[in-house]
């Protein structure tokens, strides 16, 4: 038989003529030595991580637009996904999941306040809920601690939804203000137009 003389290895003609092949036996070999490609996939990434990093820094300054947009469409076709991985994964941790919780809410007492609002505001229909304990702070900051109906500066400014979630408002910064606890129950579950009517009346300013 005449001897081939091309340069390649037997392993590369042999990858030349059965690329599909090939490719079967190298993914029946990943699939057997898992442990072995993740191994050597951990010693590649720690190797070359600066690189890595500048690369992928470069690379999403230049997408930033079209990353967003895949992070994006990525997020809202997966949710149901999510939603029920959290279920499963909380079922099967149920107890290590609560210890965690209570440890964390214990340290931050605005957090655990943030939870309850949320908790609540859902259970009276809120759809959007995503008011956070530092907008709060921030928001109270912004007006100087006073409350938004009757401009009297209050330490324990209650969380005004300025359209009542009775009504279909949310919880969440744009349908919230600082209130004191005596204009908030006041104004109760009136839209502001409802509540300036009521006000003006009472108070005898308009007739
Ligand atoms: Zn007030």
């Amino acid at each position: 038989m005449r001897k081939i003389d091309d340069g390649l290895t037997p392993q590369q003609r042999f990858a030349l003529r059965h690329p599909e092949r090939l490719k079967e036996i190298s993914r029946a070999w990943r699939e057997r030595h898992h442990d072995k490609v993740l191994a050597r996939e951990r010693e590649y990434h720690a190797l070359h991580r600066e690189e890595r990093r500048a690369y992928s820094r470069g690379y999403h300054a230049l997408h930033r637009e079209e990353n967003r947009k895949t992070a994006l469409a990525y997020y809202y076709a997966h949710r149901e996904e999510r939603a029920t991985y959290s279920r499963l994964y909380r079922q099967a941790h149920l107890e290590e999941c609560r210890a965690r919780a209570r440890a964390y809410l214990a340290t931050h007492p605005e957090k655990r306040r943030e939870h309850k609002a949320e908790y609540y505001a859902r259970k009276r229909g809120a759809m959007i809920c995503d008011f956070t304990a530092e907008q709060w702070e921030r928001l109270k900051e912004i007006y100087q601690n006073r409350c938004a109906y009757c401009g009297k500066v209050c330490d324990d400014l209650e969380q005004d939804h300025v359209l009542p979630l009775s009504r279909g408002g949310d919880h969440t910064l744009y349908n919230i203000v600082p209130a004191c606890r005596s204009c908030n129950g006041e104004k109760h579950d009136k839209t502001l137009p409802e509540y300036l009517e009521y006000i003006w009346q009472k108070r005898g300013y308009i007739k």
